[in-house]
């Protein structure tokens, strides 16, 4: 297949950039526009591929996405591209509206003429692919999952764009024919994750001996999945997925965000010894406003219909992740002296 994948520069895009160049033999187009959170070196390594192109571009710019997907002529598109970090929709949310929303609808009006251009075997094959978040879904107590009938009800600025991209994904859909799949995933962490995210700048900040911030009491709960079971789902789901269905992708790994900092303690602790144990580091700092208090997905859909499972386990994980960044300091020194881990997100908002 011909794989037109946007924001594949960013951290899910680029684990499925690469996977797909490694263990498949799809083509791969990468269509990014190259923002603070994307960068080449992600996907370094699988650029030689004669089967991998990229191209530099905005999703809002309807004439470059048209052109691009013309001269690609892609069988799928697998969106991905956005504006993704919380605290960053709390400063700024008009780049969200922006990016999420009206990128989203660009993306949809372009593949949708492209797609009624084609004949129609390549039409009933066409598909195209969102991926958004399970932050959607608002926020849980103590018990329950969401699934994928659970109402949207989402929170901060960031999970409003998801919610209403994926609501335009679903009515190209319902009103054009357009075969649409949505995937929902909870919170990934691995390699090449922009060290604004917890988990990297929690690695980055302990080895550097600073301050380990937790927002609030670190009690929130996050359902972690590793970023390469993410990449298999989405290639599965691109395969087998049923157009017009949403399928929900989550690790079964719920953790309280204190729990994830302590355990990047103890394996640093264990990797690259210190006189003082890293966990005394930790500093409570005023919690993000809105802070959804849990996530937890119920990934029995996608399990059982179409037969994937995360293959890592949090600790597995984490152990991984922890490597590869102690390993891989040539990818994350240039991004760590661009942002410094400073606060982001209690400003109030400017847009
Ligand atoms: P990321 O911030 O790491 O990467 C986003 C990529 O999109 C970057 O390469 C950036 O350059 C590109 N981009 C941004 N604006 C663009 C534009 N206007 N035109 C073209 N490219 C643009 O994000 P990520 O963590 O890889 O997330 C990928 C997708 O998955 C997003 O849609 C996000 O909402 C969703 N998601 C992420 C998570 C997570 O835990 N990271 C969880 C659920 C859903």
């Amino acid at each position: 297949m011909r794989i037109f994948v946007t924001g594949g520069a960013g951290f899910i895009g680029s684990a499925l950039v690469r996977h797909l160049i490694e263990n498949t033999t799809h083509e791969v187009l990468n269509f990014d526009k190259l923002t603070y959170a994307g960068t080449l070196s992600t996907v370094e390594r699988v650029a030689g591929s004669d089967r991998y192109q990229f191209v530099q571009g905005d999703i809002c710019d309807a004439d470059a996405v048209r052109a691009a997907i013309a001269e690609f002529r892609p069988d799928v598109i697998t969106h991905l591209a956005a504006e993704s970090h919380v605290d960053r929709s709390i400063d700024g949310p008009g780049a969200f509206v922006q990016t999420n929303v009206v990128g989203t609808y660009v993306m949809l009006a372009e593949a949708r003429s492209y797609w009624q251009s084609l004949g129609e075997q390549a039409k009933a094959a066409f598909r195209f692919h969102h991926i958004s978040t399970d932050e959607v879904y608002g926020t849980l107590g103590e018990t329950g999952l969401f699934t994928e009938e659970t109402p949207y009800d989402p929170r901060s600025p960031y999970s409003a764009s998801k919610a209403g991209s994926d609501h335009l994904v679903s009515a190209w859909g319902h009103t054009f024919g357009l075969p649409v799949l949505i995937t929902n995933c909870s919170n990934n962490y691995g390699p090449y994750h922009f060290p604004e995210k917890l988990i990297p700048l929690t690695i980055l900040n302990a080895l550097d001996g600073r301050k380990l911030p937790v927002y609030g009491k670190g009690d929130n709960i996050r359902d972690w999945l590793y970023v390469d079971d993410h990449a298999r789902a989405l290639d599965i789901i691109i395969e087998k997925g049923e157009p017009g269905e949403t399928y929900n992708v989550g690790g079964r790994n719920e953790r309280r965000n204190i729990d994830v900092v302590l355990r990047i303690c103890a394996v640093l602790d264990e990797l690259r010894p210190t006189d003082t144990p890293r966990a005394e580091l930790i500093e409570y700092v005023t919690d993000r406003p809105g802070h959804d208090a849990r996530y937890a997905i119920d990934a029995t859909k996608l399990e059982n219909e179409l037969g994937w499972k995360a293959q890592e386990n949090f600790d597995t994980g984490i152990e991984k992740t922890v490597r590869w960044y102690l390993d891989n300091e040539w990818w994350w020194r240039p991004l760590r002296d661009q942002y410094d881990g400073q606060r982001l997100g209690l400003e109030k908002a400017k847009a």
